[in-house]
């Protein structure tokens, strides 16, 4: 946990959130200022920066967002038409969190290419 971080404050449960899904190494809850009817931010609860702060060491760890990530999709009913993950990362990337987190879009076509 990194004391600074929102997020972290977030898994803590000091900082309320719509969770859900939580296991010993994931955690996910609904973005306060969704974009498409499902947005969903999955995160580590380990303290990572950003995607490119991974060591080979958090290999498993990224793919168990991923795989969460598959389960929330699969639970909200959004796999039949699609969604879209997105990792921001850094300031071109249009990062504002700086805890990795993985974003679960769906419920609209999503536009290409990104703005
Ligand atoms: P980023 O721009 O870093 O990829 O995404 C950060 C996301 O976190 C944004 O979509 C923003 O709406 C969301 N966010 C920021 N603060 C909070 C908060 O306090 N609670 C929740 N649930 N989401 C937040
Ligand atoms: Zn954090």
């Amino acid at each position: 946990m990194s004391d600074d971080c929102l997020f972290c404050k977030i898994i803590a449960g000091e900082i309320p959130s719509t969770e859900v899904y939580r296991d010993d190494d994931v955690f996910a809850f609904e973005d306060i200022n969704p974009v498409a009817p499902t947005h969903t931010l999955v995160i580590p609860v380990k303290h990572l920066t950003d995607v490119a702060a991974a060591e080979e060491a958090d290999t498993e760890l990224l793919g168990k967002l991923v795989m969460a990530a598959n389960k929330i999709a699969e639970k909200k009913g959004l796999v039949k038409e699609g969604f879209r993950y997105v990792i921001n990362t850094g300031n071109d990337g249009g990062q504002t969190v700086y805890h990795l987190h993985l974003h679960i879009f769906g419920g609209r076509k999503m536009n290409w290419p990104p703005g």
